[in-house]
């Protein structure tokens, strides 16, 4: 069990303040790690999680920057590795929908999910990866979606951002790996945060009669799965994506 401990170690989790990226903030604090708490835009949201960190005993920061932006994520990771000298773990998690039929989508609509579901993982690897070859070692971790495989009526910007981040997590494993560097992806079902309220609430029923555990997934189970692949637990596994769905893409 020692291997999943991650004390000393460095983790940046972009959008880690909220859903998904708070529950992995927490469990990775929890195992040790200093988190830098990424935060776009609610910095209150970001100060409250590293307080509740703080409060459990573990260690952690905010810091701001639009994953949109190139330029802000290699900022906020300079900062991070003059401040710790060192990046062990980064969780590219920062995404967001915006829905609508491909004959109907505007280019804005089609342009924010690409640069920041794909844009921003692109950034943050380009931020980290000189650091993690330096130092022989990192576990990269991006969020994915069983609709990059599975899209619904409406996703097709987001589920060609998430198709190419899976795309993207085998060929730079390919890349990284001989310095030790892994690159993984989770891919999520519908799982209760404020990102799925919409579809919760309008499909709910219908859709948890599709997943075989027969419920939506927490934040929590999505983050045990990020967090063993973040650690020396999955020393060994590198360029895959884990489906986190209860069975949904099994019917
Ligand atoms: P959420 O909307 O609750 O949280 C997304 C986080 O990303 C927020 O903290 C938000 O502020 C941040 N963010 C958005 N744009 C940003 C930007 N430009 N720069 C910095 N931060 C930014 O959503 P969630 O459900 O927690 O989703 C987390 C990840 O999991 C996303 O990549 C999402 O696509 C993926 N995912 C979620 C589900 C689900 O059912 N909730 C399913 C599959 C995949």
């Amino acid at each position: 069990m020692q291997d999943l401990r991650m004390d000393g170690k460095v983790a940046i989790v972009t959008g880690g303040a909220r859903g998904i990226g708070r529950a992995v903030s927490v469990r990775l604090a929890a195992a040790g790690a200093h988190v830098v708490v990424n935060y776009g835009q609610s910095e209150p949201e970001a100060l409250d999680c590293v307080a509740a960190i703080v409060a459990a005993g573990g260690s952690a920061e905010a810091a701001q920057a639009d994953v949109a932006s190139a330029e802000a994520v290699q900022a906020m990771v300079d900062a991070a590795i003059k401040a710790h000298k060192r990046i062990d773990v980064l969780v590219n998690n920062a995404g967001v929908v915006r829905d609508n039929l491909m004959m109907t989508m505007s280019p804005a609509e089609w342009a924010r999910v690409m640069e920041v579901n794909l844009g921003g993982v692109v950034a943050g690897i380009q931020a980290v990866s000189r650091q993690m070859m330096f130092q022989r070692g990192g576990s990269i971790v991006n969020l994915s979606s069983i609709a990059a495989q599975r899209p619904n009526r409406g996703q097709a910007n987001y589920a060609a951002s998430k198709g190419a981040v899976e795309a993207l997590t085998r060929a730079v494993a390919v890349e990284l790996g001989r310095k030790g560097v892994r690159v993984n992806a989770v891919a999520p079902g519908v799982i209760d945060t404020d990102m799925s309220a919409r579809v919760r609430d309008a499909a709910g029923d219908e859709i948890k009669a599709r997943v075989v555990l027969r419920r939506f997934g927490t934040p929590e189970e999505v983050a045990s799965v990020v967090h063993f692949l973040a650690s020396d637990a999955a020393a060994y596994v590198t360029g895959q994506v884990f489906t986190v769905d209860g069975g949904l893409s099994l019917g």
